[in-house]
Parts: C-alpha cells; sequence; structure tokens
C-alpha cells in the first residue's frame, strides 16, 4: 500500500540534540575525544583588548579551521557553508542548531591578526604533537624527513623574467601582503637567504613562490612542504615551508631536528632521507655536529663513464693524509713547504692530491689512469669521514630497513595531497604557506592519534 504524501510541515516545537545524529564512529567524534582546545584563550588572552565588542570565541575558530583540513574543505567561505549545513561538524564546533556560523571574513582577519602574532597555529600543532609523544606514538628514535612541492597560488601570465624583475624598487607600503612577505624574507635562510640564484620568472602576486620545474614536467609556482616524522606511526614531528629548492629543504631539516629537540627533547639515533639531502654538509651536520646517524645515500660524483680510474680504486692513507694509486704511488696535497701558507681546500670544499708527473710518465697504467693530463689529480671532500661513515652504515642491515621506512613519509604527502587535497595553495606569500602546512600536519597527526591511541581518555590534555 503506498503511503502518503510526504509534506513539509512545520512543527512548532522540536526535541533534537545533535548529539544523538553524530554516528560513534565518526572522525570528528573519535578526534574530540583526543582534543581539548580550551588552552587556546588562554594563550591568545594578551592579544585581545580588556574593552571594546566581544570577539567571536577562538576557540570557535580553531575548531573550524580543523574541521576543514580533517575533511579537506579549505575555502573558508565554503567551510562556514559546510558547518552551517553538517551536524557533525556542527556538533564538533560546540554549535547549536540556532547557533549562528561566524563569517568568513573573520579567518582572515584573525590569520593575519592574532593567530600570526601569537604562533597560535604552531602552538595546537606541538601541543598534538606531545600529545602523540605522550600516547607512545613517537619515540624519536628514527626519524624519516623529505619534501613535496605544493603548488603555489600564482601563475605564469601574471610574472616578470628574472633580467626585468627589481626588489629594490618595490614600495612596501604600497605593495600587497604577500609581496610585503617576501621582502621581508629576503634574507631568511628558507626563502631568500636560501640561494642567490634569481629564479627563472618571479610572480607578483606571490614573489616568494619558486618558478619550478623539478617535477619533469612544465614548470610552475610552488613552495615546498618539508616534513620531519617519527618513523614508528608517522608522527608529524615538525613541519616548515621553504622554497622548493635542494638548499632550502635540508636547511628546514636542520631547523626542525633542532626544534624538536628544544621544543620536545627528543634526539634521534637516526635520519632516514634521499639523495638530496646526502651533501658532504649536511652529512657532517649529521656526524659530527650533531651525533646522528645518516641512513642517507651520498652524493657521489667522483664515478667516471670512460673506464678509467676512479676515485674508489685509490686507497686513502689517514695516518699520513695521502691517497695510495693503483700502481703503489702517492698523491699529495703539498710536496714542499710554502713561505705563504696555502689554503687547505678550495672554494668547492675539497682538496686536492696530486701524483709525481714523474711517476706518471713511467707509468704502465697511464693510459687508463689519466690518459690527457700530465698526472693524475684525485679530490677529497673536507666532509670525507662523515660521508665514509653515512657509506658504512648504507651497508648494514639496519639501513635496509630504513629504505622501507622511508615510504611513511612519502606516503603522507599523497594523503596530504589526495585526502587532504593540498594539491595547491589556498593562501599566498611565506606566511600563507606556512599556515596551510602547519594546519594539514595538525589535521594528519589528530587523524592518527585518534585512530591509534590505545586510550583517549589516558591521553586527554589541555592544549
Ligand atoms: S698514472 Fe700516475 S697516478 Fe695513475 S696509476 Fe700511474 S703512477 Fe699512479
Amino acid at each position: 500500500m503506498m503511503g502518503p504524501k510526504q509534506e513539509a510541515q512545520g512543527a512548532l516545537f522540536y526535541e533534537f540534540s545533535i548529539e544523538d545524529h553524530v554516528p560513534s564512529d565518526h572522525i570528528l567524534r573519535t578526534i574530540d575525544g583526543v582534543i581539548d582546545l580550551s588552552g587556546v584563550r588562554k594563550h591568545l588572552t594578551e592579544f585581545y583588548s580588556s574593552t571594546g565588542r566581544p570577539s567571536i570565541d577562538p576557540e570557535l575558530m580553531m575548531r573550524m579551521l580543523l574541521v576543514g583540513y580533517i575533511m579537506g574543505i579549505r575555502s573558508e567561505r565554503r567551510l562556514c557553508d559546510e558547518v552551517h549545513l553538517n551536524l557533525a561538524y556542527r556538533w564538533f564546533c560546540k554549535l547549536d542548531l540556532t547557533d549562528a556560523i561566524p563569517d568568513h571574513s573573520t579567518f582572515s582577519k584573525n590569520r593575519h591578526g592574532r593567530f600570526r602574532d601569537s604562533d597560535m597555529l604552531r602552538y595546537v600543532f606541538e601541543t598534538v604533537v606531545a600529545q602523540c609523544i605522550e600516547a607512545g606514538l613517537a619515540s624519536g628514535q628514527r626519524y624519516a624527513a623529505d619534501a613535496s612541492i605544493i603548488a603555489a597560488d600564482a601563475n605564469r601570465q601574471n610574472s616578470t623574467p628574472k633580467a626585468d624583475w627589481n626588489p629594490e624598487a618595490i614600495e612596501p607600503s604600497d605593495a600587497p601582503r604577500a609581496v610585503r612577505e617576501y621582502l621581508e624574507t629576503l634574507d631568511d635562510a628558507a626563502f631568500g637567504a636560501a640561494s642567490p640564484v634569481t629564479p627563472k620568472f618571479i610572480s607578483h602576486s606571490d614573489p616568494a613562490a619558486q618558478w619550478t620545474g623539478a617535477r619533469g614536467g612544465p614548470a610552475y609556482f610552488a613552495y615546498s612542504t618539508n616534513y620531519l616524522i617519527d618513523t614508528d606511526n608517522a608522527v608529524f614531528l615538525d613541519v616548515e615551508a621553504s622554497r622548493s629548492i635542494r638548499q632550502a629543504e635540508v636547511g628546514s631539516v636542520k631547523t626542525m631536528i633542532d626544534r624538536v629537540q628544544k621544543v620536545h627533547n627528543l634526539k634521534p639515533e637516526r635520519l632516514i632521507a634521499d639523495t638530496a639531502y646526502g651533501s658532504g654538509q649536511m652529512l657532517d651536520w649529521l656526524v659530527e655536529k650533531r651525533g646522528i646517524a645518516p641512513h642517507i645515500p651520498v652524493i657521489d660524483k667522483s664515478g667516471r663513464k670512460d673506464g678509467s680510474f676512479e676515485r674508489a680504486d685509490f686507497t686513502y692513507d689517514a695516518g699520513n693524509d695521502l691517497y695510495i694509486c693503483p700502481n703503489g704511488r702517492e698523491l699529495k696535497q703539498n710536496r714542499r713547504v710554502f713561505k705563504k701558507p696555502r689554503l687547505a681546500a678550495n672554494k668547492d670544499e675539497t682538496v686536492r692530491y696530486r701524483a709525481r708527473k714523474s711517476d706518471c710518465d713511467a707509468c704502465i697504467l697511464k693510459e687508463r689512469c689519466t690518459p690527457k693530463e700530465p698526472q693524475r689529480k684525485v679530490t677529497r671532500s673536507i666532509y670525507e669521514t662523515s660521508r665514509d661513515v653515512a657509506r658504512v652504515l648504507s651497508q648494514t642491515q639496519q639501513y635496509a630497513i630504513s629504505r622501507k621506512l622511508r615510504k611513511k613519509v612519502e606516503m603522507s604527502f599523497a594523503h596530504l595531497k589526495r585526502i587532504h587535497g593540498l594539491g595547491r595553495l589556498r593562501l599566498r606569500g611565506p606566511c600563507g604557506a606556512h599556515d596551510e602546512f602547519i594546519l594539514a600536519a595538525t589535521a594528519q597527526n589528530l587523524k592518527k592519534l585518534a585512530k591509534l591511541a590505545p586510550s583517549h581518555n589516558l591521553i586527554r590534555k589541555t592544549v
């Protein structure tokens, strides 16, 4: 029997509880069980005036931002609509059915104002990391680091070739926010100071974004998100925005390792990373300055394709600081004492060892060793001892395990782009990139915490 036609009938009174309509296994319900943002108000107290019109609750804004990054809704305008319509989002934000949703413009005002001045997003991120550590999800023994390129909100049509670019001609007071941030970060190691090389194109709307063709396809403007994860459960211990060039990404890893030690008192036994982090300087920083085992492939360009002897065919005698060639002759830095002492290292941070010309002239192996030069030269990095440490480690069983563990950081990037929708930035400037990356990493950590923490009640902590 067909039932009566459904007609909308407005009831005079409703008895309705949002609580009853949010499923017990909803991701936001599990996350709500592990996070308490009540400390946000205390953290921001000094950034609010004691007089005037009451503001929107900052905890509400933080909860809404987290909903956005957890559910992949990064437009604040759309986020406001979604929180208005979705019962689970309302419940997570502690809004009743009749409560008003903040206007989307409130978010940008606070993001550029109080949130940035108080570094609120980092405060929340670090507190969630502390919760993960407390819950036993991160032991801090093994770190993995990597960077991923995220397209900036800038395009080629609105850019200038490097020959025509003159940052000194920009008047900061007339410039948009992203341009002012570019000027402010010109001496920052993660941005302007990372490399003296000017990119081929500079965006007018976001000049700090790097023009890059690193993915092999057409070039575009981008920033890099740098992750430092604990390999136990792929918890993000730190995140940093930088230019999409290797020097900036390597520098970011150093910054993150030191910051995690300072904030969480964690120091790893090893760092796992790919070849991009295998420069002599980086390996030396890890081995000599921080005492961390580098599970990183060494960048080595000493190989030869023409079949002639490689540096590996020469034996280094550390006691006498010389190389022994395949014919048993010595290659030394200096064979006489100079009145004016010479610099030990060249500009490329290598030391050159030379064979005697008379030895090479009489050598039966000369054609295989140095067919075009009168005598053979071998260069040695001033960081060769640390490079050798990395080479020895690369032959161990632990290194083979590390290669597999490194996949966890790559998975995190795939997750960031596919699930959290961070294929392209929405905010401009280094601060915009920082805000988006840190919110996304907080959302990813919260999901892990909610899923993996053995008992939510045990780790509940005031932020
Ligand atoms: S050419 Fe010179 S450096 Fe090379 S094997 Fe002969 S003696 Fe040694």
